[in-house]
């Protein structure tokens, strides 16, 4: 085993189900709504001649994305739905149990790994207290070793593809176009559950014939709002902004 081996063992003390976004696929997000259960949406966006990160990073962002239009200007939108558990999860009992651990999410369930390839897990950046680091199994090394959880991630990353276009269409028909700049914020739009279950229907009902939205990019950064505005993309002025803005630094 080489030096990066982690060991693991969950101790279930419920941290990670508190204080938090849960990413949900587009099936999980329709359960979540069902069960009464409220739904966020970040938004983020990019384009390709100002990415600061690796091609092979650009590839994977663009797998998520979806290219809609800013201006006339084409820019890539990723939608992420997620379980809003920010003062807990809704599906949590007071002795920190899941009331829906066989159907939880997959993220729930592949917590505290990371679904993002070009992340390293680092146990400090996890909610998880330091004692269940200390023993169990080896989940991790330079590899995930357990064919479970990595049958788990992929299943994720297949499904933040396979959903992209029905989630930012899902944006489009609830008339949220503001994204916020990647790497710089989110914009988080806090939903309303019966009109997210009736855009679903209707999604459902008119797909392949959603009018395309106009987008515009939220970034209150002095230089990146400069740079934005030279390629034609349209800022958001945010003086009645519906969503609400969250700086990367504070996250
Ligand atoms: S669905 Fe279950 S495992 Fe997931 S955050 Fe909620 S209580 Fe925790
Ligand atoms: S925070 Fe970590 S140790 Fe606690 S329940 Fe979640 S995964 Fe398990």
């Amino acid at each position: 085993m080489d030096n990066r081996a982690i060991r693991f063992s969950c101790n279930s003390c419920g941290a990670c189900c508190k204080g938090r976004l849960i990413p949900l696929t587009l099936e999980e997000t329709k359960l979540w709504l069902k069960r009464g259960h409220e739904v966020a949406i970040l938004l983020e966006a990019f384009d390709e001649f100002q990415w600061g990160s690796t091609r092979q990073e650009l590839a994977h962002a663009k797998g998520r994305a979806v290219e809609v239009t800013s201006g006339g200007v084409p820019i890539y939108v990723i939608a992420v739905f997620a379980g809003n558990a920010l003062t807990g999860c809704q599906n949590l009992d007071d002795k920190n149990r899941c009331g829906i651990y066989d159907d939880r999410p997959l993220v729930c369930r592949i917590y505290p790994a990371e679904v993002n390839p070009f992340i390293t897990l680092t146990p400090a950046s996890k909610v998880c207290p330091p004692e269940v680091w200390e023993g169990g199994e080896v989940l991790f090394n330079d590899n995930i070793i357990d064919p479970i959880l990595t049958d788990q991630i992929e299943r994720s990353r297949k499904a933040d593809r396979g959903d992209a276009q029905a989630k930012i269409a899902l944006c489009e028909i609830l008339g949220l176009n503001v994204a916020a700049w990647k790497g710089n914020a989110f914009t988080i739009y806090m939903v309303d559950r019966e009109q997210l279950l009736d855009a679903i229907v209707f999604y459902d009902i008119m797909k392949g014939s959603v009018v395309r939205t106009n987008w515009r990019v939220r970034t209150d950064t002095p230089s990146l709002r400069k740079k934005i505005t030279k390629t034609g993309i349209v800022l958001d002025d945010h003086l009645e902004a519906d969503y609400i803005f969250y700086p990367l630094e504070d996250i």
